[in-house]
């Protein structure tokens, strides 16, 4: 009930709390579920029941329902308890000066991209930019992100970002592989590579049959022998900078391609290892302000030289013109991606790392080429100046050519000096009995530098003497001599005025959460509360050091722990790792788990992986990576996995069946019944079962996948707990299995207690992989708790069959379950419609925007169709908007179909509408009014920046950094 509900009509008084309830505060639940109780009941009556438990017994299959909930789950708590546990929490983080390197580094958020991008809803709740024209902003951001790596790299294409700096380098790797023309299946890397770099990279390559060889280059000498790849390490993990122009030369005569895992920041200095032939570069944006965060998330990159951009995983932005011919962007070249090209994919990433990027590009933004260069000369000259004062103290500094990382040999005593250095409040990387790696930063102070040469037991320096005196450690053949970040962008917001401005403007031109519902089928896009989001700024979380010793970081172990708890509860596992970092490496990593399981035993000849037909493009892509063959499953006419040819499948492959990979509920958005059958089909034959969790927003309290049948799953924290999409990013997908899997989750070299020993080894660079937003999940479940997150379960399933009752005369709802009723989201299938009028999925999702609403799904799981997930947190009024404005296009439609607009000009096809279009000269058989305001003038009108956009122009004409200004002339 809401407060005003609350106020007595007659002069009674109201029903007075108990004083213990009153102390609560309002629950959270009534923050997070958007209808009110007296709009759940009008919702309820139009599907036709009367209570959400009638809903649940009507809606999930009787066979299935597991509600028993045991108090491992919390009671619900209030947004201020919440926020003090959690401060609580982060007072038991330890944090000190973080001097470890190995790719984490700190360095300083500018407060305005902080709090204005960072913490603020219009970056962090929007979606992937998939509806370009209402996306303009993010993709001009992301676009930032790719012309500042591709100008450092030296490479000409960029992606929008990868999910760390080690998978980025699987993802080369592979990439190599495909492109060239070797046939061999070694893959020769640098032993001064980062550690965990090399440990994912052995983890990707073993069911590929792909063989590493670690090899000492230092000598800068290759290993005999063939190799179809070669990667380096620029710096290397030890610091050490050498000229790899050689090394690439003789890679490359020798037939093999060459990726070079980067130091952004240093490359501000340095030649740019595309400028010496480099075939890719990857690395991880992170010290480009963002935090270290215990791991992640940051933006890792990818820069490839020209004609591999189309082998290139992940997404990218390309420039192409608007109906007007404005310029305008969009994401390129989507046909390599899994929701295309599937088990043919290049790779199986999906969600990325958006925010980060945008972080980091207007990091580059905002400092410009030379604030970016004074920031790498300060912890360029603190590096150099604390060799020196080492130096002189007696000790042996192992490299003269390092940038930021210098590398102490002490016979002995490294332990030693590492525990000194702690207790002195600085962590430094104690790298074997005799040396010790020390790297500095942009908040490396000239006081660290005494603490540390106090730990060496160097008496402090006098440093005005030691920076005069010694020289610079970058080898002068090496530096760059190119001009640096060239673009206007990296030059007008340099002032923070300029900045919040520019912020500002491109947020604008973006629809998030912040300004109207996105009905997102299968992406879950509810409320992400601002009190789960401010823990994610607190220094306590975000300065934490991943391989910093684990008890400096207690406080967000303790979360780690719970959520590993909670979720194991609520799905029935017994088992849970959070280091993946997206829910395709959470697919990754359950396969590599079922995988390892069969090998175990003594069959390794299980290599089928079942997917069926309707599943979501990651499934068979995460396969193709797990060593598996994929063999696709039909679905019958009703969107169920068809058992007949399941049955079928199973007796054909009783041999070598790995396992089934199914989506529950259906991505269909349907619970099938038959679920319980087809896990048994599957046992039964040997084969093991994969449930793809990312519809966990249906059941919830209702059903736990490890209790109808299933081995493993991966959730999607970015959908069902809360996370915010970013933009297309940070995720958290962590895998949940039972118990015979577990002692194949994925584990870490350099942090043994992050997993299983002897697991499958790591899946992504951090031990708990993007550890820095688990308390957004957390507080989702600690203030909801096990009741009010059923509750959100059956309003979700309501919303969508509200949504479902309420269309369904205007367009077919494709599939319901037995019932009559959906799950949490509902397929509108528009086939008919666009066979008799030509209207199109795209012609209806332009014009949405024109209404000011984002677009559902489209043409996912089924062509020619829109899938809708209101979720729970949209209220009543938004659904009725949305339903309104999707009735009112039926009737547009309809003006099409019956000839009164003609079908290559309405509304329809030429939405969505700018103000700039409404000043031409109007020929239009419908008003500039129906053209600009379809549902009237009452809710606040959002204006798209562009037109719609020419698809197929930006991919045969590929432009993906930030177009030169002449292109905005005219
Ligand atoms: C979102 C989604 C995935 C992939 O998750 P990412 O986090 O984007 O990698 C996989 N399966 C289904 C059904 C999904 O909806």
């Amino acid at each position: 009930m809401t407060i005003s509900e609350q106020r007595p009509t007659e002069r009674t008084r109201p029903e007075r709390l108990p004083l213990a309830v009153l102390e609560q505060g309002i629950p959270f639940t009534e923050r997070h579920i958007g209808p009110r109780a007296t709009d759940l009941a009008a919702m309820l009556a139009v599907i036709g029941v009367d209570s959400l438990d009638e809903l649940a017994d009507r809606a999930v299959p009787e066979g299935i329902r597991d509600e028993a909930m045991s108090d491992a789950l919390p009671q619900a708590a209030s947004e201020t308890v919440a926020l003090q546990e959690l401060r609580g929490l982060a007072g038991r983080n330890r944090l000190g000066v973080q001097m470890i390197g190995l790719g984490y580094h700190g360095t300083v958020t500018p407060p305005v991209i902080r709090r204005n991008v960072l913490e603020s809803p219009a970056w962090y709740t929007a979606y992937t930019p998939y509806q370009p024209e209402i996306s303009q902003g993010r993709l001009e951001a992301l676009l930032n992100f790719q012309t500042m790596v591709s100008d450092l790299t030296g490479l000409p294409v960029a992606n929008a970002s990868m999910l760390d700096e080690a998978t980025s380098a699987a993802e080369a790797m592979t990439l190599l592989r495909r492109a060239g023309k070797s046939r061999s299946a070694r893959f020769v890397v640098d032993a001064d590579t980062l550690p965990q770099t090399l440990a994912v990279l052995r983890t990707r390559a073993e069911p590929l049959g792909i063989e590493i060889l670690e090899a000492d280059l230092s000598g800068g000498v290759l290993p005999e022998g063939d190799l179809f790849g070669l990667l380096l390490s620029y710096p290397g993990a030890s610091g050490r900078i050498t000229d790899q122009e050689e090394l690439i030369a003789e890679a490359h005569r020798r037939g093999a391609m060459v990726a070079v895992a980067a130091d952004l920041l240093s490359l501000v200095l340095l030649r740019s290892p595309g400028l010496i032939g480099a075939d890719a570069v990857v690395g991880s944006a992170q010290r480009f302000g963002f935090p270290m965060s215990f791991g992640g998330p940051h933006a890792g990159f990818l820069a490839v030289r020209k004609g591999l951009e189309r082998q290139l995983p992940g997404r990218l932005v390309g420039v192409s013109i608007d109906a007007d011919g404005a310029p305008a962007y969009r994401l390129a070249l989507q046909t390599r991606e899994q929701h295309i090209r599937r088990e043919k994919a290049t790779s199986n990433i999906c969600t990325a790392q958006v925010l980060p990027a945008v972080v980091s590009a207007m990091y580059a933004v905002y400092h410009g080429p030379n604030g970016l260069r004074r920031i790498a000369e300060r912890a360029h000259r603190m590096a150099v100046v604390l060799a020196e004062g080492l130096r002189r103290g007696g000790h042996e500094i192992v490299h003269d050519d390092f940038f930021d990382t210098v590398c102490v040999r002490i016979a002995g005593r490294a332990e030693q000096v590492v525990t000194i250095a702690r207790d002195l409040g600085v962590n430094l990387r104690g790298i074997d009995a005799d040396h010790v790696g020390i790297a500095c930063s942009e908040t490396t102070t000239i006081k660290d530098l005494g603490t540390v040469w106090r730990a060496f037991g160097v008496s402090q320096a006098e440093i005005d003497r030691l920076d005069g005196s010694a020289p610079d450690a970058l080898p002068e053949r090496l530096l760059r001599t190119e001009d640096l970040l060239t673009h206007p962008v990296f030059h007008r917001h340099h002032s923070e005025t300029a900045l919040l401005r520019y912020l500002r403007a491109l947020s604008d031109k973006d629809v998030a959460l912040d300004r109207s519902m996105i009905p997102l089928g299968s992406c879950t896009m509810k409320l992400n509360a601002t009190a789960e989001m401010e823990p994610i700024t607190w220094p306590e979380f975000g300065e934490l050091h991943p391989f910093a010793p684990v008890e400096d970081a207690a406080g967000l172990l303790s979360i780690v722990a719970d959520l590993e708890r909670w979720l194991a509860e609520i799905t029935g596992y017994d088992a849970v790792s959070m280091q993946p970092n997206a829910g395709s490496q959470g697919e990754f990593a359950g396969l590599l788990a079922i995988r390892a399981y069969h090998h175990d035993r003594g069959e390794s000849g299980r290599e089928v992986c079942l997917i069926p037909a309707s599943a979501h493009g990651t499934n068979a892509a995460s396969a193709v990576m797990a060593g598996m063959r994929v063999v696709v499953v039909r679905c019958d006419d009703a969107g169920n996995v068809d058992l007949p040819h399941l049955r079928e499948l199973v007796e054909e492959h009783r041999e070598d069946l790995a396992a089934i990979m199914i989506t529950y509920p259906s991505t269909h958005g349907v619970y099938e019944d038959t679920v319980r059958e087809v896990c048994g089909l599957v046992h039964d034959a040997g084969g093991q079962v994969y449930v793809d969790g990312a519809n966990l927003n249906a059941l919830i309290g209702l059903a736990k996948p490890g209790r109808f049948g299933a081995d493993v799953s991966h959730l999607n924290l970015h959908k069902t707990f809360c996370i915010p999409h970013g933009g297309g990013g940070p995720g958290v997908g962590p895998v949940g299995v039972r118990e015979h899997l577990a002692r194949f989750l994925p584990g870490h070299p350099l942090q043994p207690s992050a997993g299983p020993i002897g697991g499958v080894g790591p899946v992504s660079a951090a031990p708990w992989g993007s550890a820095a937003i688990l308390p957004i999940s957390w507080a989702y479940v600690r203030m909801m708790g096990a009741e009010g997150l059923r509750r959100a379960t059956l309003t979700a399933v309501a919303a969508a069959n509200y949504v479902a009752r309420r269309l369904a005369e205007h367009y077919p709802v494709l599939y319901t379950g037995s019932g009559g009723l959906v799950a949490h989201e509902c397929i509108l299938d528009l086939r008919g419609i666009t066979k008799s009028t030509g209207v199109t999925v795209d012609d209806v999702a332009k014009r949405l925007a024109d209404y000011g609403l984002h677009a559902p799904t489209m043409s996912f799981p089924v062509p020619g169709t829109l899938m809708v997930e209101p979720t729970e947190s949209e209220d009543l009024a938004e659904l009725d908007r949305f339903c309104e404005a999707m009735i009112s296009i039926r009737a547009e439609i309809d003006r099409v179909g019956a000839g009164e607009w003609p079908a290559e000009d309405n509304p329809l096809r030429n939405a969505p509408h700018t103000a700039e279009c409404l000043t031409q000269e109007w020929s239009h058989p419908y008003s500039r009014e129906q053209a600009v305001y379809p549902g009237g003038r009452a809710h606040q009108k959002i204006w798209p920046p562009v037109r719609r956009i020419d698809g197929a122009r930006g991919d045969r004409n590929l432009v993906c950094s930030c177009p030169p200004l002449t292109a905005y002339q005219d």
